[in-house]
């Protein structure tokens, strides 16, 4: 009875955010802001950071993580004064979307605490930015290129921080902010408390963690998995030439009018967009070359529908939300098969369902038994683009009851589109006979 009644307790204190030892008046910002209770990164890292450990998140954006960060820092500013108004707490964000993001974040969650900040990036003219900074502000938010022009010019001092958040590590480090972060980091003391925050964790951010973390605590939280429900998933089996073929073959036959690609290389991506935009299918690119300007506009013309495919590389699409998403395409495989997860759940958001269509060569069927062994659903659906090529996909596991799209069905499908370029694409890929005899397969 009694060890009920603690687990009863327990369990009420993990879902509030008053359990969590959060201050009056941050619990009221977050009343106002119309939060009922914390998101499991919060119930796990704000307890952690208020106890002043270092920490390693390994969470994307969508799982509340910015506050997750934000109220226990607000807190510990707000609580231990100082008599000083020099930078208490420095925020790192690869761009200008997500540090804004994060500074509307600290604005909204601190409002009634007295705290100021400044959000600082490139791109757009110094001058209010240092003017904020003249004025003395506890945190700043900003983008490694901008701060550390504004930290050469004198403007910015970081002597005094005792916060020092890396968000998004992985994509900074593909930005090549490396070496900028650096020398960033090297102005900041010592002494102080870190928290990095990354998506995926290549070995490259593995070392990064190793250099800046004090025997930091984790706290790994994957994907709902309850997104991922409502995403039908099929796998197509394709030769890597056949690919683009494919895709234009689904856009058309589907029809799919609104999707996010996925390449595994910006190289991959820029090729792929010049071949559909050639085919009349209103596509861009998304990627880590592609300046924040380029990728703010290209995003908006993707929301407002003015283009069609947006194609992107993983960590650049992080931060795309797009209300009504209603297929992921992954042209390559991710190699990381919670990749496949996020990349997934792009689609089938709020509720809504979505489709994820996934193509698989040759080559990648490592890849793929991955993914099969790491997900707990069914993702077996499997679409075969031949019927020689069965040979060369044999031991993976394909559902039987699945559709399978052979060439023979194609041929004797009667095919009823108008002519123009859908029609031109479907008998270019007709005419494809590439797969070879069984014995040219592996
Ligand atoms: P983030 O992962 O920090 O980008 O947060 C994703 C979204 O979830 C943002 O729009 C937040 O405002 C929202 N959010 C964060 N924490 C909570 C919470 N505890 N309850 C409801 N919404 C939240």
């Amino acid at each position: 009875m009694r060890a009920l009644r603690i687990s009863k307790l327990k369990f009420r204190t993990m879902n509030s955010f008053e359990g969590l030892n959060l201050s009056s008046p941050i619990l009221q910002a977050l009343k106002s802001k119309g939060y009922t209770e914390p998101t499991p990164v919060q119930q796990k890292a704000i307890p952690l950071i208020l106890a002043g450990h270092d920490l390693f998140g390994s969470a994307q954006t969508g799982t509340g993580k910015t506050a997750a960060f934000a109220l226990p820092l607000l807190q510990l500013m707000s609580t231990k004064k100082t008599s000083h108004r020099n930078v208490r707490t420095l925020v790192l964000a690869p761009t200008r979307e997500l540090a804004i993001q994060i500074s509307d974040s600290f604005h909204a969650y601190g409002k009634n605490l007295g705290l100021k900040h400044a959000v600082i990036y490139g791109g757009v003219s110094q001058h209010q930015q240092t003017m904020a900074l003249k004025k003395g502000v506890d945190t700043i938010i900003a983008t490694p290129g901008r701060l550390l022009d504004l930290m050469n010019q004198g403007f910015v001092k970081l002597n005094d921080v005792e916060f020092l958040v890396l968000d998004e590590a992985d994509r900074m480090l593909d930005m090549g902010f490396i070496h900028d972060i650096k020398r960033i980091v090297s102005k900041v003391p010592h002494e102080r408390q870190t928290l990095l925050f990354s998506a995926t964790i290549p070995t490259a951010i593995k070392k990064l963690a190793h250099d800046l973390l004090r025997n930091p605590s984790s706290v790994d939280i994957k994907p709902e998995k309850s997104e991922t429900k409502l995403v039908k998933q099929q796998i197509y089996l394709v030769e890597k030439n056949d690919k683009t073929g494919l895709l234009c073959k689904l856009i058309d036959d589907e029809p799919i009018a609104h999707a996010l690609i996925f390449t595994r290389t910006r190289r991959g991506a820029d090729k792929l967009v010049k071949a559909l935009n050639q085919k009349g299918i209103r596509s861009q690119a998304i990627h880590g070359d592609k300046s924040q300007n380029q990728r703010q506009r290209v995003l908006a013309d993707f929301k407002s529908k003015k283009v069609h495919m947006l194609v992107a590389t993983d960590v650049a699409s992080r931060g795309i939300d797009v209300k009504e998403l209603s297929h992921v395409i992954n042209y390559d495989m991710p190699e990381q098969s919670d990749t496949y997860t996020h990349r997934i759940g792009r689609t089938g958001r709020a509720g809504a369902e979505g489709i994820a269509l996934s193509f698989c060569s040759r080559e990648e069927r490592g890849l793929l038994k991955d993914i099969q062994k790491y997900s707990s659903q069914n993702i077996s659906v499997v679409k075969q683009i031949a019927e020689k090529n069965e040979a060369a996909f044999g031991s993976l596991s394909v559902d039987e009851n699945s559709e399978r799209t052979s060439y023979r069905e194609q041929r004797n499908t009667p095919h009823t589109h108008q002519k123009g370029f859908k029609e031109r694409n479907f008998q270019r890929f007709k005419s494809k006979k590439k797969f070879g005899p069984r014995s040219r397969v592996s």
